[in-house]
């Protein structure tokens, strides 16, 4: 695995909660080019996971300057988005948590009705719908056109 920072949910509730986006965004970049230089690693993607109670890599982690993203540790599948009010809650927190929860249990979140489900349909580059919000016309594959 290529060198990467590796939250848990003790570090996000210390050092998180109650801080801005921006701020948590702008420091947590920092942690990320002092790591490309202390491992002569470059990269640019995928840098901040968030591992689950089993202390395995479990989500990753998109900073924004005013939400964040979680996907998968592959990328390749949306969670869940982080927003509102600029400021990293306990509610925030909570969120991930329930992430972890589900999908060490197997489950993704719909990206439509936004519940939780043990069976999904994926579309686009990284989207998830569950079965009952599955719409073959609307939920296609990646559109590479013009690539
Ligand atoms: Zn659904």
């Amino acid at each position: 695995m290529k060198p990467a920072i590796v939250f848990n949910i003790s570090d996000l509730q210390r050092n998180f909660v109650g801080e801005t986006f921006e701020d948590i965004y702008h420091q947590a970049r920092d942690l990320h080019k002092a790591l490309k230089q202390a491992t002569g690693y470059t990269w640019d993607n995928q840098h901040w996971f968030i591992e689950n109670m089993y202390g395995e890599v479990s989500l990753s982690l998109s900073l924004h300057n005013s939400s964040a993203s979680l996907y998968d540790t592959s990328g390749a599948k949306f969670v869940d988005t982080l927003c509102g009010g600029g400021i990293f809650t306990e509610a925030h927190l909570e969120q991930i948590k329930e992430a972890l929860y589900e999908m060490a249990n197997g489950r993704t979140k719909c990206n439509s009705c936004k519940k939780w489900a043990n069976d999904y349909k994926k579309y686009s580059f990284a989207g998830s719908v569950c079965n009952d919000c599955y719409d073959p016309n609307k939920h296609k594959g990646p559109d590479t056109r013009g690539d």
